[in-house]
């Protein structure tokens, strides 16, 4: 397969040497698909999220979320990116329903 060529931001990338970051609504990112190995490739954002998702309505349930994917040179990523940390988003957001259930219990 010749290699696939992308432009981020103004410069070139290899499409091999890049990674698709789900990012969550509230801003962290939640996962990483590489772009090319081997015979696959996923040059598009559409792409990229059929890999993830293969259903429509999957795929529809998280973008209407406002999931968001974005490609980025694995520079870049390992810059930026850090998987391993903990969303501190989704803790305050169960704190506040947990709140609002005991209001509405009481
Ligand atoms: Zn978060």
């Amino acid at each position: 397969m010749p290699e696939l060529k992308v432009e981020i931001d103004g410069g070139l990338h290899a499409l091999s040497n890049c990674t698709w970051i789900t990012w969550a609504p509230c801003g962290c990112p939640c996962g990483a698909l590489t772009a090319a190995f081997g015979d696959e490739a996923f040059a598009t954002e559409e792409q990229a999220w059929r890999e993830h998702y293969p259903l429509k309505r999957e795929r529809d349930k998280y973008q209407r979320q406002g999931y968001r994917m974005e490609l980025m040179s694995w520079d870049r990523y390992r810059a930026e990116v850090d998987l391993a940390a903990k969303c501190p988003h989704i803790k305050a957001e169960a704190t506040q329903q947990t709140l609002d259930a005991a209001k509405v219990a009481s």
